[in-house]
This record gives structure tokens, sequence and C-alpha cells, in this order.
């Protein structure tokens, strides 16, 4: 059974249709990539997983019904999503960032063995934990954003684009962060315009064109598909 599986789903934003009946399936312990160009409709896909847009057709997660359930709800049910563009707060320390990701845990003991966890993937974090979460660098911001939803012990992270606008070396660090949370058991499904690292660390991958899929395989299948290198690899 996969952890997560979406089967014909549509959204609309007013009259727009942004999904035509995609299909998607993530299995624990994966990553599964999900690749196109601006506006196909890889955010989407993410927000209708974790119940920003609404949709018709079916999303499970763990065996249950989760169509149309609220962000809260799909958080509370282990999905964490860390949406395009690093949605931080800014005004609040770092610390206090990670620790709006844990504010449904009660115990201050487990919050802070999480923080430790998080700190052992992102030990700039650590060395930055009374700075402003807004006068981070963009990369800083981006492994805070990650750290944070860390926090909430997620089953699978949703990553929207974690490499944007980042330096090369950067993006070098965020993919070998996202590798290693995986082979430590985290399932992840990561969209990305930098579809040649994303394919390269996934299992899988789903190339999705004008809201609808068009190619599904192995990742190193599609990495050597010419239509692939042709339109994302170029
Ligand atoms: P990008 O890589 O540029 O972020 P994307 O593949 O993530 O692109 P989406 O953000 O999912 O694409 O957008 C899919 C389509 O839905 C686009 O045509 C976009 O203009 C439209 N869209 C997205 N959000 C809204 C919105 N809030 N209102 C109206 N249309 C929207």
């Amino acid at each position: 059974m996969s952890l997560l599986e979406l089967k014909d789903v549509h959204a609309f934003y007013g009259g727009i249709e942004a999904l035509k009946g995609i299909s998607l399936t993530v299995n624990e312990g994966e990553i599964v990539t999900l690749i196109g160009s601006n506006g196909a409709g890889k955010s989407t896909t993410l927000k209708s997983i974790c119940g920003q847009v609404k949709v018709t057709g079916a999303i499970t997660f763990d065996g249950k019904n989760i169509t149309d359930q609220a962000v809260h709800q799909t958080a509370a049910a282990g999905i964490a999503h860390v949406p395009e563009g690093r949605r931080i707060f800014p005004r609040l320390t770092v610390k206090e960032n990670l620790e709006m990701g844990a504010f449904s845990v009660k115990d201050k003991d487990v919050v802070s063995q999480m923080m430790e966890r998080v700190f052992a993937y992102f030990p700039r974090l650590k060395e930055r934990l009374r700075q402003l979460g807004g006068t981070m660098s963009g990369g800083e911001q981006q492994m805070l954003a990650i750290g944070r939803s860390l926090m909430m012990q997620p089953r699978i992270l949703l990553l929207d684009e974690p490499s944007m606008g980042l330096a090369p070396i950067l993006v070098e660090q965020i993919f070998e962060i996202i590798r290693e949370l995986n082979r430590e058991g985290m399932t992840i499904l990561l969209v990305e315009q930098n579809a040649y690292q994303a394919l390269q660390i996934a299992s899988r991958g789903y190339v999705i064109q004008s809201g609808e899929m068009i190619m599904e395989d192995e990742a190193s299948v599609l990495l050597e598909s010419r239509k692939v290198k042709e339109a994302y690899l170029a």
C-alpha cells in the first residue's frame, strides 16, 4: 500500500482547471520527484495534498481518505508542507521559528530533543538561535523552513522548490540534506525546476504539463529519456 495516493485529482482556481485529473503515488521511504515547467501545476499538487486548495477526486494518506481535509488536519496526520519561498516568521528568532513547528507538542523535553535532531542536519541553525529569521540568508531561511517542518515529526515531507534562488553550493547542500533525511527514513515528495538534480536523488519521478501527468517512471529512466532531456534538462 502506498503511503500517499492521488487518484484522478482535479483542482480549480475559479474557472481555471489547474489539475486535470492527476494520479500519483508515494511509497513509504521513497523520494519521488514531480517536475514540470512554470505553471504546470506542481505547487498546486502539493497544496491539494495538504488541504490548501479544494479538489475533486481522491487523496488517501496511510489508507485514510484526506481529500479536502483542512491544513491543520493534514498536518496532524503527519504531512509537512514546505512551501515555495521559505515562509518563515521573519520577526521571530530562529529558536522561536523552530518552536512554532512543534506548537502541538506539549512536552518541553521532546521539543528540545527534536531541536537537537534538526541541528544535526543544520548546524548553522544552532549557531544562529537568537538571530531573527528575516535576517538570515536565503539558504539559511530555506534550512530554517525545512527544520521547522521537521519539528512536527512528519511522516512525509512535501518540498516545494527547495533549491530555488540558492547559490550552486547551497543547492548541492540542500540536495545532500534531502538525501540524508531520506536515508534516515523520511518519505519525500519533491517538487523541483532543477530536474536534473531532483531525478538524481529520487527513486521515481513524474512529469506534469498543463495540469496533466505526461510521464511517470523510475528516475533513472526519466534521466535518460530524450523527451525529458530536451524539455527539462536543457
Ligand atoms: P511554478 O514552477 O511557476 O511555481 P507550478 O508548476 O508550481 O509553477 P502552479 O503554481 O501549481 O504551477 O500553478 C498552476 C496553474 O494554476 C498556473 O496556470 C497558475 O497561474 C494557476 N494558479 C496558481 N495559483 C493560482 C491562484 N491562486 N489563482 C488563480 N490561478 C492560480
